[in-house]
């Protein structure tokens, strides 16, 4: 982790053997929102002795501990505001170019869905994955995640493309060249 954590922060953590991560929000006092995923534990497990999380995957906006959330996993801390080119050079799903609102806002954010007291269409609440969830919480709206991956491939295509046409006149350099010297 590279800072303190702070309520309002989003964080998120390793799931299934790297495979993919969780994210949430953490609203302080140890306690973290999210969006559950929906797979289902091969066996039911006890409550949470700290947080009483019942520990059901169901696909909800839930309410759980840190370390419920963790399942054993490192605590990392999501970054926003971050240049074009950090966001473009780290790994995606770990930072957003995109500001985050103040803490309370992002907590009020959270505890609203929590509580379901944000309608669908005020929104526009069809979360693809935790993920998004984490990032409307903090930004007051989601799309920017998978728009700016676009943008970024784009932007990596326009790159390849202006280096493209040098590489093809050098290769096709190299093959008058060796066709010359068989000669
Ligand atoms: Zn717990």
């Amino acid at each position: 982790m590279s800072r303190t954590l702070e309520p309002g922060d989003h964080i998120y953590c390793k799931r299934v053997e790297g495979l993919y991560d969780h994210h949430g929000i953490y609203v302080g006092d140890y306690m973290v929102i999210h969006l559950q995923g929906k797979a289902k534990k091969s066996k039911p497990l006890p409550p949470c002795q700290k947080c009483g999380n019942k520990r059901v995957i169901n696909g909800e906006i839930a309410k759980v501990c840190v370390d419920c959330f963790l399942d054993g996993e490192n605590l990392k801390v999501y970054d926003y505001g971050v240049s074009f080119w950090e966001f473009t050079f780290r790994r995606s799903g770990t930072c957003s170019t995109r500001h985050s609102k103040p803490p309370y806002e992002v907590i009020r954010i959270a505890t609203a869905f929590l509580h379901d007291e944000i309608s669908a269409s005020e929104y526009n609440f069809l979360f693809n994955n935790c993920e998004d969830f984490a990032v409307t919480c903090k930004t007051g709206n989601k799309g920017s995640v998978q728009v700016l991956s676009y943008l970024t491939a784009g932007a990596v295509c326009s790159a390849a493309a202006i280096v493209c046409p040098v590489t093809g006149l050098a290769l096709a350099g190299h093959y008058v060249a060796s066709k010359f010297l068989r000669r």
